[in-house]
């Protein structure tokens, strides 16, 4: 996998701290209270402990220590949550953009000493119940962490992973897999054209199929031109044919050691056991090294830089002759410096972040561009951090308007500083942000402090948050201008800054695939007879190696005698509140309240359903009450950890052909500030303004430039989404919602010059869902909290008013559920039911600007409650494991691919895929293999681990009985469905492969989105799109 800045960017927006999880684990002592015994000077099984620190704010304690033999460092972080970590990450700086750290990345995941298995990581995702396994390249770092609930597996992971980083196989042909190759097109035709191929070749030249992506490394390149920063770590395609597997090994030799290591260990589990078994098992067979990867600093620039770049057209760009893109970046302080950090973070956010931010109101109001460019605000991630503030789809002609609004705006920020709400709007957002419980919490903070550490920063301190936010405080106190002087020190008299655009060139995609062809003719014309004859031999043996069965018997596994046998009871109470039921679930949830309503969409006309989505976007953004769009921005902000909707489409756990339509409402906010949550909420059901024609155009922009752009990441969910269209009533409903359907749809709405008739719509929209007769409502909040948050949220129903007029469902067929099971005479869901419905084959094309495809086919099986699902569930993983994975990834080179079932549906599909009918066919292939029965009592323990890691995913006390909630899917329903899991044997699984995948006997639907086609083109059973 390779990390893309945008995602490090968003790091720490996303940082959500965990609370004191599992505080009903009665231990004599927690792992904090243990781990505050260790003493600086302490030597434990080759290392010496440095400093030891508590840190209550996150509950956790933090231990540093050195490895005495060869530098290398380590962090500990103890804290009473078994989701357990451990993450190692090591300096990676490469010098050129042959991507050598990514293929390293993907190669030492290929087979180690101990492990010479292919493919030990995948194989271990089989034979684990972690909660996370993952490898990531980033600028100058490459990490690969874990987690998981389970102590034996930590061992089992952490001893691959050890294996795998610090004595990997390296062979030749994981290179030629994973990095690059020159292959015949046909590995079994000598006469078939050579082609380039590999793994993360086809990875990196998806990656730069989006433009979002082309930009930010553009940026991040020519804003350091001088080390590291300049070359693409991930790996430019044309460059990548220029390394050599020897250059590759060189590469680990110098990186890959523990002199140059980072190790974070994060969890309840003891930190003796960690260190004894990454001593014994690696470090105490090196000796020390100098590493010399340090990253030296950008020498700063006299005077400001301006570049160009171009990029492709794109064809879901919402208004065609708006496709530039312009940004400012401008280079700030060293990142080890915490706190100017965490000034310059808190800063960026006040200066770019909401509707009463000076560059939203400078830049996003005016409507110059669709949004914000892809990189903008602080970005932490290199050695010194950056800002860049600009556009994306903008016209060419407002550039010289867009540089100057930037340098007005720094100017009117130095001039008139920041309203003090809006200061501690953000600073309770922080305090918001520490109280909320993530269920990732250790894989949160490996990252956090990644970037700082990998700098040699100080990792602890990067912890103490509410230091810095003291000191902060205290700043401002002393000096008003505090953040004004930043302002004019970083951004008005900095120097060192580039302005960067780009623009769409309509023979870019031809420029770049001639380059590529040109690479590539160079290639081969060096090549001699025996060249290619060795070409041809080394492909096929790629291709017996990649198709022989695979003995993984020399990993360690867990068995299924460790999976837990039964369910863990989550009890909720069921009452009404203000004649609406209500689900009340008591949480250790850190003094936070989480509120969710769900609204049901039965009485609204079809002609309205496309619309919701938009609806949802901005019901809680237009203004409500007496605030207008800015004040109820600020509001929220003040006082809640913010307020969201969301369209739903929930299958019926019985019925195929039978659904909720709904809109989700959900919101949190700290003990103290319930009433203000709930008068937001009521304002909004009361009086929404839908008024101001402006304020809807720019989120109507954002929104549908948001979803252009989610197309490259998530084309493989398009692709599902669209071949489940036609198979059951859900899945046409989730294709208008969530599918290519709405993107069209929004872009069409985009390109309106007038929407006055959309504005008139959404009144229509309020008056269906926003009142109380058809809504349920959950809250999860501490037991000490709970009476009064009732309370509350009675006087709330009692303010928001009920539909004066009976509305009828539009639809005739509405089938009432109880909500709770036992009661059939309690309160109700009220569920469509479609049973008339037809599915019907339907295999759809996206003609895409993309090099790569996403492909899926869709399969109509059986609801949750049949008694086929549970091996329909297992079955799907294991046909990835064991049979898709390598045809598809290994074999056809795409990034990803495999099956899954959900919502009644057998989905198949690729990820980034350069291939689109041998994918095909490889489904159909795998359908057979299924159907022989060629695999082992193995291969179904593997694939039920596998299940029960997703099943016993940890859950965060804010989403405890939401399941429940929402799809009425109960404890008990859940223990049946784990019983027949475990209980899915050889026969069942050749039955119902039988049963469901045999063509002719299911109705199935195909979708692809991807480029030009000629298969498709000419065959007349495809609708292209
Ligand atoms: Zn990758």
């Amino acid at each position: 996998m390779f990390r893309q800045t945008k995602a490090v960017l968003q790091k720490l927006r996303y940082l959500s701290f965990n609370g004191q999880q599992h505080t009903w684990k009665q231990k004599s002592t927690s792992a904090r209270e243990r781990a505050v015994q260790y003493q600086p000077g302490q030597k434990i099984h080759g290392f010496t402990v440095k400093e030891v620190v508590a840190v209550p704010d996150l509950f956790l304690t933090a231990v540093k220590l050195t490895h005495d033999k060869t530098g290398a460092q380590y962090l500990h972080a103890a804290r009473d949550d078994s989701n357990n970590l451990f993450s190692v990450q090591f300096r990676t700086t490469p010098m050129d953009s042959t991507g050598v750290p990514h293929i390293l990345e993907h190669t030492v995941l290929c087979g180690s000493e101990k492990y010479p298995c292919r493919d030990p990581f995948f194989k271990m995702l089989n034979r684990s119940l972690s909660t996370f396994m993952n490898a990531f390249t980033a600028s100058d770092y490459t990490m690969y962490p874990f987690s998981t609930q389970n102590g034996k597996d930590f061992q089992n992971l952490l001893s691959v992973y050890l294996d795998a980083v610090f004595f990997p196989c390296l062979r030749e042909q994981d290179f030629w897999q994973e990095g690059w190759r020159l292959e015949n097109e046909d590995p079994t035709d000598p006469n078939s054209p050579l082609v380039f191929k590999g793994v993360v070749f086809n990875e990196m030249k998806g990656a730069f199929s989006d433009n979002e992506r082309v930009y930010a490394q553009h940026l991040q390149n020519k804003l350091y031109p001088d080390h590291t920063y300049s070359v693409v770590s991930g790996g430019e395609p044309l460059a990548i044919p220029n390394l050599t597997w020897e250059q590759l090994r060189q590469f680990h030799a110098t990186h890959y050691h523990p002199s140059n290591a980072r190790f974070f260990t994060y969890g309840d589990l003891p930190l003796e056991q960690h260190l004894k078994q990454i001593e014994e098992e690696a470090l105490s067979k090196f000796e020390r090294i100098n590493p010399k990867t340090e990253v030296p600093s950008q020498p700063h620039w006299s005077s400001p830089r301006e570049d160009h770049v171009t990029c492709s057209p794109d064809a879901l760009a919402p208004d065609p002759a708006r496709q530039n893109t312009l940004c400012v970046s401008y280079l700030l302080g060293d990142i080890t410096d915490t706190f100017e950090g965490f000034t310059l973070s808190l800063l960026s956010s006040l200066m770019i972040s909401g509707p009463n931010s000076a560059f939203y109101k400078a830049l996003i109001e005016p409507k110059i561009g669709s949004d914000f460019s892809s990189v903008v605000g602080y970005d932490g991630s290199t050695k010194e951090a950056s800002f860049s503030i600009g556009l994306q789809g903008m016209a060419e002609d407002d550039t010289e308007k867009v540089k100057q609004i930037i340098s007005q705006t720094i100017d009117h920020i130095i001039e008139d500083g920041f309203e003090e709400e809006q200061i501690e709007a953000l600073l309770h957002k922080i305090e918001i942000q520490m109280k909320h419980q993530s269920t990732n919490f250790g894989l949160s903070l490996a990252s956090y402090i990644a970037s700082s550490w990998n700098h040699d920063g100080d990792p602890v301190e990067l912890l103490r948050i509410s230091d810095s936010v003291a000191k902060f405080r205290q700043a401002l106190k002393e000096n008003p201008r505090f953040l004004q002087d930043k302002v004019k020190h970083y951004f008005k008299e900095n120097t060192h800054r580039l302005t960067l655009s780009m623009s769409p060139d309509e023979a870019y995609m031809e420029k770049q695939a001639k380059a590529e062809e040109e690479k590539l003719q160079k290639k081969i014309q060096a090549l001699s007879d025996r060249d290619r004859k060795a070409i041809y031999e080394k492909g096929l043996e790629l291709l017996a190696a990649q198709s022989k069965t695979q003995d993984a018997s020399c990993l360690p596994a867990l068995k299924i005698s460790d999976i837990e046998p039964t369910t863990p009871i989550t009890p909720v109470q069921i009452s009404t509140a203000g004649g609406v039921p209500a689900q009340y679930c008591e949480q250790p949830t850190n003094g936070l309240v989480y509120f969710r309503a769900m609204c049901s969409l039965n009485t609204l006309p079809e002609d309205l359903m496309l619309y919701v989505p938009l609806f949802c976007s901005v019901i809680t953004k237009m203004g409500c009450g007496a605030l207008d769009y800015r004040q109820q921005a600020q509001q929220m902000d003040l006082r809640t950890g913010g307020m969201s909707v969301s369209p739903q489409v929930i299958p019926d756990s019985t019925h195929l052909d039978m659904y909720e339509q709904g809109v989700l409402l959900s919101s949190s906010c700290l003990e103290r500030n319930l009433p203000h949550m709930f008068q937001l909420w009521s304002d909004i059901f009361n009086s929404p303004h839908f008024e101001e024609v402006e304020r809807l155009r720019v989120l109507v922009m954002m929104s549908a430039q948001e979803l252009a752009n989610g197309i490259s990441y998530s084309g493989h969910m398009y692709a599902m989404t669209r071949a489940g269209r036609y198979l059951t009533p859900a899945g046409h409903l989730q294709e208008s919602f969530g599918g290519m359907e709405q993107v069209k749809f929004m872009k069409r709405i985009a390109e309106m010059s007038d929407l006055s008739q959309v504005i008139r719509t959404l009144p229509r929209i309020k008056r269906h869902l926003l009142n109380s007769d058809n809504m349920r409502c959950a809250i999860n909040a501490t037991p000490q909290k709970m009476s009064d948050t009732a309370a509350q949220l009675e006087s709330f129903m009692k303010q928001i008013t009920g539909n004066r007029k009976e509305r009828k469902p539009v639809r005739v067929n509405i089938v009432e559920r109880p909500i709770d099971p036992l009661d059939d005479s309690g309160p109700s869901r009220k569920l469509v039911s479609e049973l008339n419905f037809q599915p019907c084959q339907m295999k759809t094309f996206f003609q895409l600007p993309f090099p790569v495809n996403f492909v899926s086919e869709s399969i109509r099986t059986v609801p949750f409650s049949h008694e086929d699902y549970a091996s329909l569930c297992i079955l799907a993983r294991m046909m990835t494991a064991k049979f898709l994975h390598g045809e598809i990834r290994e074999k056809g080179g795409a990034y990803g691919g495999g099956a899954r079932m959900g919502g009644g549906l057998f989905s198949f599909y690729s990820y980034r895929d350069p291939n689109s009918m041998q994918t095909l066919s490889a489904f159909r292939k795998g359908m057979d293999w299924a159907k022989s029965g060629q695999f082992t009592q193995q291969d179904i323990d593997e694939a039920k681990l596998s299940v029960f890691s997703a099943v016993d995913s940890p859950v965060a006390p804010a989403d405890k009985g939401m399941g429940r909630f929402l799809s009425g899917v109960t404890d008990e329903m859940k223990q049946s469905h784990r019983e027949r899991l475990f209980a899915v044997s050889h026969k069942n699984l050749v039955e119902v492969a039988e049963r469901y995948l045999s063509v002719g006997q299911k109705t199935c639907g195909v979708a692809i989105l991807g480029p030009e086609n000629e298969t498709i083109a000419k065959d007349p059973s495809w609708i292209v799109k």
